[in-house]
C-alpha cells in the first residue's frame, strides 16, 4: 500500500528524485538530506507503514538484512570508523517523517556528532518494577 501524502512513499517508489544507493524489490536505500555525517542513509520500506509498530515481521526482518549491507559497504567505500542504526517511532521519540525507516549513520573518529541519550535516574525498586512490567 502507497500513501498519496507521504513523502517518503513518493522517494521510496521513485516519483520524487532522491540519491539513491541501493534499491531491491522491497526498499530505496537514499541519502538523508539533512545527513549527520558524510554519508547517512536512510533505508526506506517501498510499501508505506507508519513505523516499527505496524511494521511487517518479515519487513523487518530485511531491513537489519539491508542495514548490514548498507554499513558494510560504507566501511569498504567510505573507510568509516564506526556505524550507528538509529529508528525512531513516533513523536516523543523523534520520528518526524511517518513512514518507517532506518538510519544508517556512518562514524568517523573526531566527526564531532553525538548521538545519545542521558541515564534517566531510576531507583532500584523502580529498576525492578519496571523489569516485573516488561516480563
Ligand atoms: P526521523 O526524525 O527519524 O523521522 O528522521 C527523518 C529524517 O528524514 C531526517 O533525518 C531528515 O533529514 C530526513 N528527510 C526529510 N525529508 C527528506 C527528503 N526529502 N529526502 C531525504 N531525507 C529526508
Ligand atoms: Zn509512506
Amino acid at each position: 500500500m502507497k500513501d498519496n501524502n507521504c513523502i517518503f512513499c513518493k522517494i521510496a517508489n521513485g516519483e520524487i528524485p532522491s540519491r539513491t544507493i541501493e534499491e531491491n524489490e522491497l526498499f530505496r536505500v537514499v541519502l538523508d538530506v539533512a545527513p549527520a555525517t558524510k554519508g547517512h542513509a536512510l533505508i526506506l520500506p517501498k510499501e508505506h507503514c507508519r513505523n516499527l509498530f505496524d511494521l511487517p515481521e518479515e519487513t523487518g526482518a530485511e531491513v537489519m538484512k539491508m542495514a548490514q549491507k548498507i554499513a558494510l559497504k560504507m566501511k569498504d567505500k567510505l573507510h568509516c570508523d564506526g556505524v550507528n542504526l538509529v529508528q525512531n517511532n513516533e513523536e516523543p521519540a523523534g520520528q518526524t517523517v511517518f513512514h518507517f525507516h532506518m538510519h544508517v549513520i556512518p562514524r568517523y573518529v573526531d566527526d564531532g556528532q553525538t548521538i545519545g541519550w542521558k541515564p534517566a535516574q531510576l531507583t532500584a525498586e523502580e529498576m525492578d518494577a519496571v523489569a516485573e512490567q516488561l516480563k
